[in-house]
């Protein structure tokens, strides 16, 4: 078994705010929130990241995209950004995979997901062609 913070709220040996359970995947609200409902969606299996996960993300992804709109609706938000810090480099603190759900709200000052970079590199067509061209072959026996 993992040793961290998200395995002890999965045991129930840390108090946390559920909104969702099933057989996969549970959800809860977030100790910091960044919004009204900022919700944190987990698999139950120990995986630090989606790459770990048996099924690829398959029912941790389902679960959000059930659970998301609701999310909102709950808070009367019209809008909501999902987020996965996929990886240390990343910004991922929890060394078990989760989803976060942030409501969205008029006016409420935050920024959309291109905000993750504020220093943006630019690339050349020839050097954009390499970088397609890289994908395409990693992602070609899909
Ligand atoms: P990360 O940076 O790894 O993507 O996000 C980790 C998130 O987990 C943070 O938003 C943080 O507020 C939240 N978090 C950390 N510890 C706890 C906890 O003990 N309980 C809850 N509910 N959330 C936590």
């Amino acid at each position: 078994m993992a040793d961290n913070i998200f395995r002890k709220i999965l045991d129930g040996e840390i108090p946390s705010r559920d909104v969702y359970e099933d057989d996969d995947t549970y959800a809860f609200l977030d100790v910091n929130p960044l919004a009204r409902g900022h919700t944190l969606v987990i698999p139950k299996e120990d995986a630090e990241t989606l790459e770990d996960l048996d099924d690829g993300g398959a029912a941790l992804f389902d679960t959000v995209r059930r659970l998301a709109p609701r999310v909102a609706d709950a808070v009367g938000a019209p809008a909501y950004n999902i987020g996965l810090n996929n990886g240390e480099e990343a910004g991922q603190e929890v060394p078990h995979v989760h989803v976060h759900i942030v409501p969205r709200f008029d006016d409420d000052g935050g920024h959309p997901i291109h905000a993750i970079q504020p220093s943006p590199p630019s690339f050349d067509d020839d050097e954009m062609d390499g970088i397609q061209d890289a994908i395409a072959d990693e992602t070609r026996s899909l």
